[in-house]
């Protein structure tokens, strides 16, 4: 069924991308394996998934030292500061830095392991009081500050959008964090590249590509209900 799954959401990603005009390659598969068990994950690397997504550093522990060395972890949960040294041994990218504080332990623990991390910055783009994440307006002064870190390299920006009935209902959101990433790429800040915009989820990442998505996050559409 895992094979299946994620053969059809690579179709779904290839047509959502020739429509809007882009390459299909542009577009990364992010497999949210989170409460999912190691053989879920292995079926879906033998399919050719190599990023996955989770959103406890506990599982990410659990389950990284058994995956082969090429499949990589991306945090995409809210990060509490005292977990941020055990994240930072396993994940390529943390998607969900929604603080200054929290860029600030990053930027520590990596300088200790004389390492570069890769960081998204998460916004709230529907101002949803239940969601982590900068204002839109926070997000350009919020780049400036974190972007003198030298051990963190901003490569984008993520949301997470509302759930909705509709996924046309979030095409705005899409829209909106799009224009944001352009508005700061052309202010040109040193050690920031916003080339990564990580949005769209099972229920509409192919409005999310249609908006510009690099980065979707699929978990039930690849492995079933959690
Ligand atoms: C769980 C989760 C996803 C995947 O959600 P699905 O609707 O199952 O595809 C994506 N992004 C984040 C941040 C999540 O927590």
């Amino acid at each position: 069924m895992i094979k299946e799954n994620v053969e059809a959401v690579r179709e779904h990603i290839r047509d959502a991308a020739l429509r809007s005009g882009r390459e299909p390659g542009e577009i990364t598969l992010i497999a949210v394996s989170k409460t999912k068990p190691l053989s879920d994950l292995m079926a879906a690397y033998e399919v050719g998934c190599r990023d996955f997504g989770e959103n406890r550093v506990q599982e990410i522990l659990e389950k990284a030292p058994h995956m082969p060395e090429d499949a990589h972890f991306h945090m995409i949960g809210h990060l509490q500061r005292n977990k941020v040294k055990q994240a930072i041994r396993y994940v390529k990218m943390i998607h969900s830095v929604d603080s200054w504080p929290l860029a600030q332990q990053i930027e520590s623990e990596a300088a200790k392991e004389g390492r570069a991390i890769d960081i998204l910055l998460e916004v709230n783009v529907a101002g949803e009081k239940s969601k982590y994440g900068f204002t839109p307006t926070q997000t350009l002064p919020a780049v400036r500050e974190i972007s003198r870190f030298t051990h963190l390299c901003i490569r984008g920006l993520m949301t997470v959008a509302p759930l909705v009935d509709d996924p046309e209902k979030n095409r705005g959101v899409f829209r909106e964090l799009k224009k944001l990433s352009v508005d700061i790429r052309n202010q040109i800040v040193d050690n920031v590249s916003m080339d990564v915009l990580s949005m769209g989820m099972t229920g509409d990442y192919m409005v999310a590509i249609e908006e510009g998505a690099t980065m979707v996050r699929v978990g039930t559409g690849i492995f079933g209900a959690r």
